[in-house]
């Protein structure tokens, strides 16, 4: 400080004045941080739409957003869990199985586990090599498969179709853990005869294998997976419409689950709040910064594919829009 005592009078005060105006701002800024997907999936987007919009209010929140790409749903729910995260895309299915103790999380339900919004629906997508002479799911018996990374949603949701199918992973001759980012490259490159993503459509993980070499989607429909609609609540059919993605000009029917963004009750009010805020009062910006958010409807997102409790914060918001 002896040189700012040295320039002595009104710019030292000044200065001091600056300073002291900083240190309180730059205390204040408290950093979040969105758990997302692959970088050419859909959750990545979603995550950089939340932050894009959060950041335009950073000068009075003092929040600051920013997105990581992670290994999926199941990782994000963890590292919510731990701390690490304060807001993830989740899977529904696997927000579910959290939030009540089932499936992969059976004996370890997760109360703090909390609901924020639904965004976009995820069919389970399959894409057979143009050279497999993959017709159907079962094809695959025998077939190099990839059955998608530990931590994903996809890899969650296809053990669960495994087994109902009575299937598994050694009834591929090769059961791949690629990453979603990996296994379109991998397609083509002839290391996998097909793989099972749960995506939003359009995704580049899709574009990208169908464009480059004629990846093939294929229908995931049958007994196993209408047992499996039957038995659960947030699985539903669903339709990848014919035409969105080079060489398929048909539609595919499959089923799948809906993309939903979570939290924890350990997150404060006001930071869930403010997140929900600036995704609501911007939604028209919101919907265009992907085209897998174009139908996306409010009063649809604040209920459907959520099944852990919503966080309070979005709660007070949605009370005061009125939607609840
Ligand atoms: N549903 C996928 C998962 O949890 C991620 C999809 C995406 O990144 O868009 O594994």
């Amino acid at each position: 400080m002896t040189s700012v005592k040295m320039t002595g009078g009104l710019a030292a005060a000044g200065l001091i004045a600056m300073l002291a105006g900083a240190t309180p701002a730059t205390a204040q800024q408290k950093f979040v941080t969105v758990g997302t997907g692959g970088v050419t999936g859909v959750y990545y987007a979603v995550g950089g739409a939340v932050c894009r919009l959060m950041n335009k209010d950073r000068a009075t929140t003092g929040l600051r957003c920013s997105v990581e790409s992670t290994g999926g749903s199941v990782f994000n729910v963890n590292a919510i869990k731990s701390g690490e995260l304060e807001f993830g895309l989740s899977q529904s299915d696997v927000q579910f199985n959290a939030s009540k103790g089932a499936a992969q999380f059976k004996d370890k339900a997760d109360a703090d586990l909390r609901a924020v919004f639904s965004v976009h629906p995820e069919p389970f997508t399959v894409l057979a090599r143009k050279e497999s002479g993959v017709a159907k799911f079962e094809d695959f018996k025998g077939k190099r498969f990839n059955v998608g990374n530990p931590g994903s949603g996809t890899r969650a949701s296809m053990e669960e179709l495994l087994a109902q199918m009575g299937w598994k992973l050694s009834d591929f001759s090769l059961a791949a853990e690629l990453k979603a980012d990996e296994q379109g490259t991998a397609l083509c490159d002839n290391k996998i005869d097909g793989f099972y993503y749960g995506v939003g459509h359009p995704s580049a993980a899709i574009q990208d294998p169908t464009t480059a070499c004629g990846g093939k989607l294929i229908s995931l429909t049958g007994p196993a997976v209408d047992e499996l609609i039957k038995k659960h609540p947030y699985y539903a059919k669903a339709t990848i419409p014919g035409g969105m993605y080079a060489n398929n000009p048909n539609p595919t029917q499959t089923y799948g689950v809906l993309a939903t963004v979570v939290s924890s009750a350990k997150v404060a009010d006001a930071t869930v709040y403010a997140m929900v805020k600036a995704v609501f009062e911007n939604f028209d910006e919101f919907k265009k910064l992907h085209p897998a958010f174009a139908n996306l409807d409010p009063k649809s997102m604040i209920k459907d594919g959520l099944s852990a409790p919503l966080h309070a914060g979005a709660v007070k918001y949605y009370k005061e829009k009125g939607w609840m």
